[in-house]
């Protein structure tokens, strides 16, 4: 998957920016591509898990379906562990046409990976993210 690095830096600043509490987000795209990033708030103000505010969400999807996307990727921080879900991300991952994006803050960690939840199953597959 190809995330523009103009959106790939908007991710991590939005991560820094709400440490040490997670952050989280939305990405809508097209064909494929990942084409909007939007800033959502996490209503769990938590830095061990997040929840997408129900407000937020209602008003960024109608947004993306304004202009013609789709429900793309879902991003969130982990500001004390690596890039991996957790047991909670994968019992929160209700969307299974999404990619999920876990941004760490963690030194030496890779700052960014994406992942295919399969929620049921709880299988978690790696995707290789490219970074241009
Ligand atoms: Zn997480």
């Amino acid at each position: 998957m190809r995330i523009p690095k103009q959106m790939y830096d908007e991710m991590l600043e939005h991560a820094r920016a709400e440490a040490p509490n997670e952050c989280c987000g939305l990405i809508g795209g097209r064909d494929g591509e990942l084409t909007t990033l939007y800033r959502a708030q996490n209503s769990e103000g938590s830095p061990l898990r997040y929840n997408l505010d129900p407000r937020d969400q209602f008003r960024i999807v109608s947004e993306m379906e304004e202009s013609g996307e789709e429900l793309a990727a879902i991003y969130h921080s982990h500001t004390h562990s690596p890039a991996y879900p957790s047991q909670t991300d994968v019992n929160l991952a209700f969307y299974p046409d999404a990619l999920y994006l876990i941004v760490s803050l963690v030194e030496g960690e890779e700052p960014l990976r994406g992942f295919w939840i399969e929620r049921d199953s709880g299988k978690i597959e790696e995707t290789g993210l490219v970074v241009e």
